[in-house]
């Protein structure tokens, strides 16, 4: 079972477990996700999809092996216009689901974040840093979200024996983002293609290590299948400023708009580095895509959206 299903990295997801051969329950209520993600999905006898919100009662019929709870409103717009949908489903929906799990004796996985490390004093991020976060910034909605799903999931692993994965996801990028989610690269791509200014907050020098979202499935399938229950950063460590982020994209599109600065939104953090020495020594992962190759075929999908339309 996979909640936030129809969403960006839900319906990746979706499409590795099919591929696979498993039987996937897709969850969603469509608050940010969309049913264009799934689509192809829906006729195949495998797959189910139900329309619902987990924050209210979750019922399942039938036997679950795992249940993978990535459902999240996930861009920093995003949360702050749905500040308490997001506290929400982070710790209602997580403590449904682990209640589902337990009955169902299901192995449970949490899409934690990068985000419970906050304006990070540590660099790069190692899974032992307790993190920087203010609870009562905009971000705290949903940071302190997915640090109570930490806790959570954790406690019904000591007390309840349940068998938990967790997963710390940097930023990461590729099809089906939403153009309007207001994340740099989905900006940025748009704002390039349209021939519009590209909006770098600040002076563009915060960093960022951006992750190709099929190096990211390969680490969260692997995690998913292994036998470790502490947290696991999956993320590709190659940093870069946002301002050269901006410039890679406008070279790669050919484009001749600008580079405009706007005002850094409240706690951006400054930096963010994934230490991936875990996931290297215990799954034997590492990210295969660069950002060149990435960055093409993302572009080639913005392109395609926006020539449909969207
Ligand atoms: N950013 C930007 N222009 C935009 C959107 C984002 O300069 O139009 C910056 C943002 O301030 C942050 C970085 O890009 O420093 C990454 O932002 P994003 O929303 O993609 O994710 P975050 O890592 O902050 O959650």
């Amino acid at each position: 079972m996979i909640t936030g299903a129809a969403g960006f990295l839900g319906s990746h997801l979706c499409d590795r477990f099919m591929n696979e051969g498993y039987e996937v329950i897709a969850m969603d209520n469509l608050l940010t996700g969309s049913m264009d993600n799934i689509a192809h999905l829906l006729p195949l006898p495998k797959f189910s999809f139900y329309h619902y919100d987990v924050t209210k009662y979750v019922h399942v019929p039938g036997p679950l092996d795992f249940i993978l709870h990535f459902a999240s409103p996930a861009s920093p717009i995003d949360y702050l216009k749905m500040p308490i949908q997001t506290l929400k489903v982070g710790s209602l929906g997580t403590h449904n689901l682990l209640g589902l799990a337990r009955v169902k004796k299901a192995t449970f996985m949490i899409a934690s974040t990068s985000e419970v490390y906050g304006d990070p004093l540590v660099h790069p991020q190692n899974e032992d840093y307790w993190g920087n976060v203010n609870p009562i910034g905009p971000r705290g909605v949903y940071d302190e979200a997915k640090r109570f799903q930490e806790a959570m999931t954790m406690a019904y692993h000591n007390y309840h024996g349940i068998d938990i994965r967790i997963v710390r996801i940097f930023n990461t990028y590729g099809s089906r983002m939403r153009i309007d989610d207001g994340r740099a690269l989905p900006a940025f791509f748009s704002q390039a293609i349209r021939g519009e200014d590209l909006t770098v907050f600040g002076d563009g020098a915060q960093t960022r290590s951006f992750c190709f979202v099929d190096d990211l499935i390969e680490g969260v399938f692997l995690l998913l299948h292994s036998d470790y229950n502490l947290p696991v950063n999956i993320g590709n460590p190659n940093e870069i400023s946002i301002r050269e982020v901006a410039m890679e994209i406008l070279e790669m599109v050919g484009s001749n708009s600008r580079i405009v600065h706007m005002d850094l939104p409240e706690d951006d953090p400054k930096v963010r580095k994934p230490d991936i020495t875990r996931a290297k020594n215990i799954l034997n992962w590492e990210p295969k895509v660069s950002r060149e190759e990435g960055f093409r075929k993302t572009y080639e999908y913005f392109k395609k959206k926006l020539g449909e339309g969207d």
